[in-house]
């Protein structure tokens, strides 16, 4: 029998809601003695079973598996994994002969709390944000190896920089199952990357910019393109794609500019209109002065939690300021956040700002955000992270 953590009186409605977080202040008692990662029973102030989750100390103690009766056992997993492989068959991404990297599971948008799965041509990257997922992550492996029609023939756990509770359980990054490599290369709209899981950030490619990119491309024929924070060049790639007559890539990771450097390289040869500069962006945009038609703002989250809100807002401001003094009349600024507690709407008032102060004609013509492989439980707002704006400047 698995341990039951039990509600206090009205504290189910959240859960009836299909919110699937368990705070602990909701919780009356615990019976048994959980392990962290433990599957547990939620039960309401009667004893009405209303849930299976996984068990964390912390102020998030249940994540939630299914919202009902029946048990989380391989038939569960194996159900959730296919029916997020259904909707990116739907999306057109799992199959597609123009993309091969897409995410595969996205944590509670996909009703598994916990766990992102990104799969790079054959090898699926597995990412454990909660120990729950990740004491099973090897039968996980296993469950998407044998996916039908995936096509998956490796899989590579890159949990280390994600996982709770590090000092305890140690993750280190390595194949899981099958033949895994470090690297590949792969195509996203038909351009080629080489993604980095072993040695990049998050799963090695910042997938959740695909749509984003597309749109760049469309924009960029004859344009000058400034792309800062440009980790291994997408933006980059797509704007050469695109047409554009010059691309200047700025991120302060050397590795990140050499990375981007051979992107454009495999795509374009090495006659590409490219200069990939390892420099702070701020920096770079106050001592370059010549302007730019298109500059993209893709920066790392500022905030990672409520507190640092404020210093986040007006980090965004100063950013887009500063960006805004570089774009010619008429040209384009894309603009990202990808701070999960800066909502829509205080993002879009940090540039309001910014365009206020330089004291320019602005007008958003594309509102953006995570594409469609990185859905979002409409009972879980928390899952909506990425937010973007197009601006036109006069
Ligand atoms: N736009 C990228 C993802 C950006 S990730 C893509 O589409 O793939 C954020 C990047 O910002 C990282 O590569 C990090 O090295 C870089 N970075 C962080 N702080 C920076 C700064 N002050 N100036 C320039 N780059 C910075």
């Amino acid at each position: 029998m698995s341990a039951a953590v039990v509600l206090k009186p009205q504290r189910e409605q959240s859960l009836l809601r299909f919110h699937p977080w368990v705070f602990s202040g909701a919780i009356a008692r615990i019976d048994g003695q959980p392990a962290e990662g433990d599957t547990v029973q939620v039960l309401d102030a009667q004893g009405n079973l209303l849930a299976h989750g996984h068990f964390h100390s912390g102020s998030i103690s249940v994540r939630v598996l299914s919202f009902g009766p029946e048990p989380i056992d391989a038939a569960h997993w194996q159900r959730k994994l296919q029916a997020a492989l259904t909707l990116r068959q739907q999306l057109g991404l799992a199959g597609s002969s123009t993309t091969n990297a897409y995410r595969l599971v996205h944590g509670e948008g996909d009703g598994l709390p916990g766990l992102v799965v990104d799969v790079y041509a054959q090898t699926a990257v597995i990412q454990c944000h909660s120990v729950g997922m990740y004491r099973i992550r090897e039968q996980l492996a296993q469950q998407l190896m044998a996916l039908p029609t995936a096509q998956i023939t490796a899989v590579y756990d890159k949990s280390s920089a994600t996982m709770p509770m590090r000092e305890r359980y140690n993750p280190v990054d390595g194949p899981l199952c099958g033949d895994a490599r470090p690297n590949d290369v792969v195509v996203e709209n038909g351009c080629k990357f080489h993604v980095s899981w072993a040695e990049g950030q998050k799963t090695g490619f910042f997938i959740d910019q695909r749509d984003n990119r597309q749109l760049l491309c469309s924009l960029s024929h004859g344009q000058s393109v400034l792309n800062t924070f440009c980790y291994t060049g997408g933006f980059s790639v797509y704007a050469l794609e695109g047409g554009a007559s010059r691309v200047v890539s700025v991120d302060s990771s050397a590795k990140a500019v050499e990375a981007a450097a051979a992107n454009v390289d495999l795509n374009f040869g090495p006659q590409a209109s490219h200069q990939a500069v390892a420099m702070d962006t701020f920096e770079y945009l106050r001592t370059h002065t010549s302007p730019f038609d298109i500059i993209v703002l893709d920066p790392p989250a500022f905030a990672k939690h409520g507190g640092a809100l404020r210093n986040a807002l007006q980090a965004y401001k100063r950013l887009n300021l500063a960006a805004l003094r570089r774009l010619r009349p008429g040209g384009l600024l894309f603009t990202f956040s990808c701070s999960q507690v800066v909502d829509r709407q205080s993002f879009r008032n940090a540039v309001f700002s910014a365009c206020a102060i330089a004291g320019r004609q602005a007008r958003i013509i594309h509102q953006l955000s995570q594409p469609a492989d990185h859905p979002i439980s409409i009972y879980h707002p928390e899952g909506e992270y990425l937010k973007g704006l197009v601006i036109q400047v006069e």
